[in-house]
């Protein structure tokens, strides 16, 4: 009779060795190394977008089968020795292959010149086998071929981690993940951030928290390693991107696709000219073409408040801009791009996607701090210090470093 009076009891958290917070390339990669150095612990990615890939994500369309966008990285560069182990298994499987298509330059005075090194084109060049979503894909295939249903890997996409809590001490310290609405994700023996934003003030400008939630975890253990690692990401800034994205109908494509580049980088005179960074132009199967036009960091400042509204956090969050204001920017960034090219682009859908921390700004977090060992916390992605900062290779890179140093621990 007692249990009748009882409340319904809420099945238990779900449990598992490790929880790493982002499915880009340093989340999917760490899960892929971790498998290949041996350790077979149960891992579960959270991911606010609707799948892998982060800054190297595909934009797709439900409506539009064909249609797909390498809307942040188009490709990426290897450009110190020995490359990351995971380039090997991922081109022999056929999820990346050598990237091909030309790269040019644009002078100021809109002629079209030879490349110009700005970091991204030394070295090996590569891309996903079909889109860059194929990367991230990839290294998850890698993880997933060597689990077992003891170890599985699980992706939880569309999900938003927004609280952290470390529940007990020592051996039996346990790490609880919460969304927005306070519900609990999963707990987890070690928890790995691979991304920055729960560490970084501006979680609270783009979502408007009231607090910067590993701080609040932080100052709860007061455990120093730990404080420092997150004042340091704290501290990291990053340039923003607002980039236009076109889809541009068979006939429009057709003189674009005649074009002796697939990506054409602006060289500083061209940038202060017309507010544009870098474009690059994806041929679609269908005859269409998509073109993506990266913007300078001080046009991304200037308009830093409007974020696409097709973006994860405005479906999430509902942070949508005011129409009139994601309009304006996109008519500023279509006027910039006939200005630098006189290409048409009648007919042509038209999409914002603004990255608020495109490119993290150096030093970053150094490899020393990457694992709190008493917290029970690690971190990875693209905003570690060393080779590679800033790119996909220095987000392999770091999930190699850490998969090193964890599975010691784990
Ligand atoms: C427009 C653009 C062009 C670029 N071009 C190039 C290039 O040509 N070559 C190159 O090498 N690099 C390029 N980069 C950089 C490259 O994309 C990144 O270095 C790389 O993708 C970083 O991977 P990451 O895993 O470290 O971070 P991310 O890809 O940012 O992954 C972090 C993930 O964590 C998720 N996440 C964060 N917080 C939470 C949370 N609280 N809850 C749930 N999920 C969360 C995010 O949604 C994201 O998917 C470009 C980036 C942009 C934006």
């Amino acid at each position: 009779m007692v249990a009748a009076l009882m409340p319904p009891l809420s099945p238990p958290p779900r449990s598992v060795d490790l929880a790493v917070i982002g499915s880009g390339v340093a989340g999917c990669a760490l899960a892929a190394a971790l498998r290949l150095d041996g350790w077979r612990g149960a891992i579960t990615l959270l991911e606010i977008g609707r799948g892998p890939g982060g800054r190297c994500a595909t934009r797709r369309s439900r409506r539009d089968p064909d249609l797909q966008i390498d809307h942040g990285a188009p490709f990426f560069n290897v450009s110190s020795s020995p490359a990351p182990r995971l380039i090997a298994p991922l081109s022999e499987s056929g999820w990346i292959k050598p990237f091909s298509g030309a790269i040019r330059s644009l002078d100021g005075e809109g002629q079209i010149a030879d490349p110009i090194g700005d970091g991204f084109s030394d070295g090996d060049l590569w891309c996903g086998h079909g889109s860059m979503e194929e990367l991230c894909r990839g290294l998850l295939a890698i993880a997933t071929e060597a689990s077992d249903a003891n170890a599985p890997i699980e992706l939880q996409s569309s999900t938003l981690v927004r609280h952290l809590e470390a529940c007990g001490q020592g051996s039996s310290l346990r790490w609880r993940l919460r969304n927005n609405a306070a519900e609990i994700l999963c707990e987890a023996r070690w928890l790995v951030l691979s991304g920055s934003l729960l560490a970084h003030p501006r979680c609270q400008t783009v979502f408007g928290w009231d607090a910067v939630p590993l701080q609040v975890a932080a100052e709860q253990r007061g455990e120093p390693q730990l404080l420092e690692a997150q004042r340091t990401l704290a501290g990291i800034s990053a340039q923003a991107s607002s980039n236009l994205l076109l889809t541009l109908p068979a006939d429009t494509a057709q003189p674009w696709l005649q074009q002796p580049w697939r990506i054409l980088q602006f060289q500083e005179s061209a940038q202060q000219r017309w507010g544009l960074r870098r474009i690059s132009l994806q041929p679609l199967a269908d005859g269409r073409a998509a073109v993506v036009a990266e913007s300078d960091p001080s046009f991304a400042l200037q308009h830093r408040g409007v974020y696409g509204s097709q973006s994860s956090a405005a479906q999430l969050l509902g942070a949508r801009p005011p129409a009139d204001a994601e309009e304006a920017v996109l008519n500023a960034l279509e006027q910039a791009l006939h200005g630098a090219l006189a290409l048409p682009t009648g007919g042509a859908d038209r999409q914002l996607m603004r990255w608020g921390a495109a490119f993290p700004i150096a030093p970053g977090l150094p490899e020393e701090l990457t694992l709190c060992g008493a917290s029970a916390v690690g971190f990875c992605g693209d905003a570690i210090a060393g080779a590679g900062f800033g790119r996909v290779e220095g987000a392999l890179r770091s999930a190699e470093a850490l998969s090193a140093q964890l599975k010691e621990r784990l």
